[in-house]
């Protein structure tokens, strides 16, 4: 196919796996957008936690059913392997990005698919599944709201609940009128109708329909969608092939567990009590069906999991169930958003969860981009342990492990280690402070420090260092005298 024969939904976009393809969108200022939507976030589920006094309690439930799982994730998948093709469904195991493509490309070639329709799912994010699809010459519509702009603009999502959350109503008035060559209204409820009707289309043309998956209830082999916009039922719906691609982690032992799940994931994220459609998919049409998919297929994802699975200072990663909320409380998140990451992932999820996936020699910068606050352990609903899983895998970067060598410089890691001497040594420490102030008079001007000597100029290349004022310990003395009254 010709590109210009191409829709303008076919744009493509940077390959999405490689680390950093999503910071050359990094905008110049903080969009005022990304601060108020998240807050809104926030305080919606403040209010609807207010209502709910076992949330502690159901927090704890669903830490638990995530630990256990995975504690026992061999057994889950196995069960719902078996579960998924009792149902009439195809399951197959990928054990990387490229694999998972070449699955899916492969299924296309079969059917012989031009067209595919596609709910948000993080997953084929990850594995840059619209890439390898359009590079073949399949048409591939994201058919969320939010996904379905950032993919007019070919970037790619900035948060992992609300892709296009960074975006203000006249900016997505501006890529409509570009793209459909209209003059778009900036009212939300228009604008929403003429995607509608755009994708109306889509989803009638559509060969394929591809999803993620939120849960997979090994039970019964059911794969579990949570949106709110209806798009999910129709892309699972209408095509006559649906491919599932999903993270082994997303399996839940059964319905029960579900349950605990279901309360927490769209409370956590959204502040809802429940999401305005939680679709239950088991198999494909039956013989007595009007309506559905001829095949279901399952592909279930490995990519790095099983690796972050053996590491017992990081596995906890796998607990998360992708509610978002820890990005909406983050200060640094907040800031910076989501391009900022680098990858698909952002936030503080994406801190812990994008090193372990593409290694520290890559993505090794995330564990540093936190200011430890503990924010987001506080809120997360499965109680995954962030702050020490950042602190886990900056040890990892400094240090290396039996997982990853250590990707800091020697002579940086030489000065930590002289660093940590000096502060761990009463008197090393008392005379560091008083000789700081002479030894950084060559580089001093006007109480900032410049072009310092290596390691130290690998900060001073990029912007000046605060000097050293004076010795702490007679700032704190004259500080406690002038709070107690004590004479000096
Ligand atoms: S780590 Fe927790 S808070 Fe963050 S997205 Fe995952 S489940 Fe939500």
């Amino acid at each position: 196919m010709q590109k210009s024969q191409l829709q303008s939904s076919e744009k493509k976009i940077p390959h999405p796996i490689e680390f950093g393809a999503y910071s050359e969108h990094v905008p110049g200022q903080i969009p005022s957008a990304l601060k108020y939507a998240t807050g809104r976030f926030m305080e919606q589920r403040a209010a609807c936690l207010d209502e709910l006094p076992e949330w502690e309690a159901l927090r704890q439930a669903g830490s638990a059913i995530r630990l256990h799982t995975l504690e026992n994730l061999d057994f889950y998948l196995e069960k719902l392997d078996q579960q998924v093709i009792a149902a009439g469904g195809q399951v197959h195991w990928a054990k990387d990005a490229a694999d998972a493509c070449e699955i899916v490309l492969e299924l296309a070639r079969q059917h012989a698919v031009k067209r595919a329709v596609k709910v948000k799912s993080m997953a084929t994010e990850e594995i840059g599944l619209n890439h390898a699809l359009q590079e073949v010459g399949i048409e591939v519509v994201e058919t969320d709201l939010g996904e379905y702009i950032i993919q007019l603009m070919g970037t790619g999502p900035s948060h992992i609940v609300a892709p296009a959350v960074h975006l203000k109503k006249e900016q997505i008035a501006e890529v409509f009128s570009q793209e459909f060559g209209i003059e778009a209204p900036t009212d939300p409820v228009e604008l929403t109708a003429i995607a509608r009707r755009v994708l109306r289309e889509k989803f009638l043309a559509a060969d394929l329909g591809i999803s993620g998956a939120n849960f997979l209830v090994a039970e019964t082999g059911t794969l579990v969608i949570v949106t709110n916009e209806g798009n999910g039922r129709m892309c699972t719906t209408l095509p006559d092939v649906h491919v599932a691609v999903a993270g082994i982690d997303k399996v839940v032992p059964d319905w029960e567990s579900l349950s605990v799940l279901l309360k927490l994931l769209p409370r956590s994220g959204a502040g809802q009590k429940i999401s305005v459609y939680t679709s239950f998919i088991t198999g494909p049409r039956r013989a007595k069906d009007e309506h559905g998919p001829s095949e279901f297929h399952l592909v279930l994802l490995d990519n790095g999991r099983s690796r972050i699975l053996q590491d017992p200072g990081g596995r906890e990663t796998l607990k998360c169930i992708r509610c978002g909320s820890c990005l909406n409380i983050c200060p640094v998140y907040r800031n910076v958003g989501g391009y900022a990451y680098g990858w698909c992932i952002s936030g503080p999820i994406g801190a812990i969860f994008t090193p372990q996936i593409l290694g520290v020699q890559q993505a090794g910068e995330l564990p540093f981009a936190s200011s430890l606050c503990g924010a987001c352990d506080e809120v997360c609903p499965v109680r995954v342990p962030i702050t020490d899983i950042l602190l886990h895998l900056r040890r990892r970067v400094a240090e290396g492990d039996a997982y990853e060598p250590a990707v800091v410089a020697t002579p940086l890691r030489a000065a930590a280690a002289l660093g940590r001497q000096a502060l761990g040594t009463g008197w090393l420490y008392r005379l560091g402070g008083r000789l700081l102030p002479w030894l950084q008079i060559p580089w001093l001007r006007a109480g900032w420090l410049y072009k310092l000597p290596p390691p130290l100029n690998r900060w001073t290349k990029v912007r000046p260092l605060p000097a050293f004022r004076a010795h702490f310990r007679n700032w704190w003395k004259r500080r406690h005298q002038v709070s107690t009254g004590d004479q000096p």
